[in-house]
């Protein structure tokens, strides 16, 4: 497999460490709200990439932490009365609510920032050891000066980075390029004992450290969206590898921005939605789905005509679905035509090129839809291949749609009696050829929300109600 390193800045061949296993380290979400269409993105491509590496059969070791404290969770406990734990925990309630409704596989590990602080101290002590940190008056700073490989992911240089930065009146560092580690404690703050005095961990040290603990000193993977590549991931980078002296992560992997309706999501320009406000209207499926259908290193685009979009094109690849399991009901053909399957298994060679070539899920969702479009054809000709056949398409349309985590929904047969008396009724009008009784009945139907198509194999029902 292809993926783009934005370290060396191409695309490489994927090889993990150890034969067999990959470590990956996700950025999580502060769980001060619920999380928002853009966190969405990360979580979403992360997760098709981690379901993709275990579909080709590596055993992958996934962390994503919760920061839990930070400015934003303290202020958001104090508008609301709270503790930052409890906000914390409400929080991290709801994440898993949107996210496994979203169909993301929950992390291997997914540590809390606050549960960690033995570690985080540790890596701060290592650092202050190794001259590459320094303490202040209860705060402790990174030098970003002493650390000669600065600036390598996100290709700043120091000298412009210390012109350009600003240094807040509390902050005591000694160089402006210079972060913050751990933050000595505001009147009112929650803090941690440290060897600095009471206090609390900067943010970019709780991942180095968290990283450190459950995957090891170098690991395969570090992703998350584009905006973390400076500072966040830069910085993560200089602590971890001058604490252990070793790389820190082997493939950076960074996502595309995400527009709403072409313009900047921002809470003032009023177009900053959670996915909680989406769900209200589109199916959380459809949200993964639209999230899918562009390259994940390009911009996307956000607006309701293109989830309308996404929800008409996912419903064509359950209407396949609803076809293959309604032919199996009907056809009293038992065989199986290999010509056929093969044919059909080229679509899967398609969609693994796709995938491989840096985690086109555009171009797979594309090898997805012409396997549709084929299957859709056998089934309708006047001589189907065979329920064999169609048994192994059904196999095959599962397993390529669950690798992105999409077609999850049962098969829902929401045919009451009242729809089906209505249906026999129908029948039995067409057959004493009073076609006017039989279309009042069809037009009714309708009305109520289904689709009837007569076929070589029998009456059709399709529920139109899907979100
Ligand atoms: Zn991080």
């Amino acid at each position: 497999m292809k993926l783009y390193n934005t370290l060396t800045r191409k695309k490489e061949d994927f090889v993990p460490l150890k034969p067999g296993e990959v470590t990956m380290y996700s950025c999580g979400p502060t769980v001060y709200n619920y999380f928002h269409i853009g966190n969405a993105r990360p979580f979403i491509i992360f997760d098709v990439l981690r379901r993709f590496l275990e579909y080709t059969g590596y055993n992958v070791k996934f962390v994503q932490n919760f920061t839990d404290i930070d400015d934003k969770m303290i202020k958001k406990a104090n508008e609301e009365g709270k503790s930052v734990f409890d906000i914390a925990e409400f929080y991290i309630g709801e994440y898993y609510k949107d996210a496994r409704a979203l169909g993301i596989k929950d992390p291997t590990v997914a540590p809390r920032a606050t549960d960690n602080i033995d570690a985080i101290i540790s890596t701060i002590e290592k650092l202050i050891e190794k001259g590459y940190a320094y303490e202040e008056e209860g705060d402790v700073y990174f030098s970003a000066r002493s650390f000669d490989e600065y600036g390598k992911l996100s290709g700043h240089n120091i000298e412009d980075l210390e012109a350009g930065a600003r240094v807040s009146v509390d902050e005591r560092k000694k160089n402006p390029a210079d972060f913050a580690l751990w933050k000595a404690q505001k009147p009112g703050e929650p803090a941690w004992d440290s060897p600095w005095g009471k206090g609390r961990p900067g943010w970019h040290i709780e991942c180095s450290a968290m990283a450190n603990r459950f995957l090891g000193e170098t690991i395969d993977i570090h992703s998350g969206g584009q905006d973390l590549i400076f500072p966040h991931h830069e910085n993560e980078i200089a602590q971890s590898e001058a604490a252990n002296g070793k790389p820190f992560a082997r493939y950076w992997l960074h996502n595309g921005f995400i527009t709403i309706d072409n313009e900047k999501m921002s809470k003032s320009a009023g177009n900053f939605f959670t996915v909680r406000d989406i769900a209200k209207e589109y199916d959380y499926e459809v949200i993964r789905f639209f999230m899918l259908t562009a390259h994940y290193r390009s911009p996307i685009n956000f607006s309701d005509e293109l989830l309308e979009q996404a929800k008409s094109a996912l419903n064509r690849i359950y209407e396949c679905r609803d076809n293959m399991l309604f032919y199996f009901s009907n056809s009293e053909n038992e065989g199986t035509d290999e010509a056929v399957l093969e044919k059909l298994r080229q679509y899967k060679t398609k969609f693994i090129q796709a995938m491989e070539d840096d985690l086109n899920t555009a171009d797979a969702l594309g090898a997805i839809f012409e396997l549709v479009r084929e299957i859709n054809t056998i089934i309708a000709l006047q001589v189907p291949p065979g329920k064999g056949t169609v048994e192994k398409a059904y196999e095959l349309l599962a397993e390529l749609t669950g690798v992105l985590g999409i077609l999850s929904r049962k098969h829902e047969n929401n045919i009451d009696e009242e729809v089906e008396g209505l249906i026999e009724e129908r029948q039995k009008a067409r057959a004493e050829k009073n076609y006017k009784r039989a279309d009042e009945i069809r037009d009714l139907l309708n009305k109520m929300g289904f689709e009837i198509q007569d076929t070589p194999h029998g009456v059709k029902v399709v529920s139109k109600n899907r979100r």
